[in-house]
């Protein structure tokens, strides 16, 4: 049962840990036995099946968007997203702040970072980081707030290399928060840990685990 197995991951969670459960795939009648059972951060990582289940389901839910995203999907979320947890260029921070001044908001995103040993496009490293945020067109945005950092560890059974990864992104979290948002109570946020991993990276300083088929099961 889902409320069961929330309770049971919630158990083991610090109070500075936020449980986001990772509803993509699945219907939106899980989504709401889930809600019915107290929880109200939830992931998907499309934006269309995010703005259909959005639709759909209470509006005091936070939805995050965790997945890749898309410049010209951007526009389809703004209106409501909590949390853009996958943000890895200037170009879409850009649009991202264009849309929430649309909609009269700051959006609330992390920067994702790229910690893992595996091939992929997505997510930045430390000095392109560095590169962005001083850039002038950064420091021109307004309606955008960075909360923190995000990554993904290399999918392995090797505890020592997924813990090494995920250090490595509370170092990346401890540098920016020191050069640039020392001042910045909002910058806080360090998303890390999945089903098979997110004890690991509470160890590691996590205060968002993004947890999907230990909730709802496999996909
Ligand atoms: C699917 C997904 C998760 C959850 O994965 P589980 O292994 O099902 O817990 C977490 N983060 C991201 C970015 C995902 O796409």
């Amino acid at each position: 049962m889902i409320a069961e197995k929330l309770q049971k991951i919630q158990a083991t969670l610090p109070n500075n840990v936020c449980l986001i459960a990772v509803s993509k795939t699945k219907p939106v009648s899980a989504i709401q036995e889930a809600y019915d059972a107290g929880q109200r951060d939830f992931g998907e990582n499309k934006v269309q099946e995010l703005v259909e289940k959005q639709a759909q389901l209470p509006k005091d839910i936070r939805w995050h968007l965790i997945g890749h995203l898309q410049t010209n999907k951007v526009k389809y979320a703004a209106e409501f997203v909590h949390l853009i947890h996958a943000v890895d260029s200037l170009k879409l921070l850009v649009e991202i702040d264009k849309q929430a001044k649309k909609n009269g908001r700051i959006q609330k995103v992390l920067l994702q970072f790229f910690i893992a040993q595996e091939e992929t496009k997505f997510g930045l490293d430390l000095p392109e980081a560095l590169d962005l945020l001083e850039s002038s067109t950064f420091k021109a945005l307004q309606n955008i707030e960075i909360c923190g950092v995000m990554g993904m560890a290399s999918f392995t059974n090797d505890e020592q290399q997924i813990q090494k990864e995920f250090e490595h992104l509370r170092t990346i979290y401890k540098t920016l928060k020191q050069s640039y948002f020392a001042e910045q109570s909002s910058f806080s946020e360090i998303s890390m840990g999945m089903s098979g991993d997110y004890p690991i990276a509470i160890k590691s300083g996590s205060t968002m685990i993004r947890v999907g088929s230990s909730i709802f099961g496999g996909r």
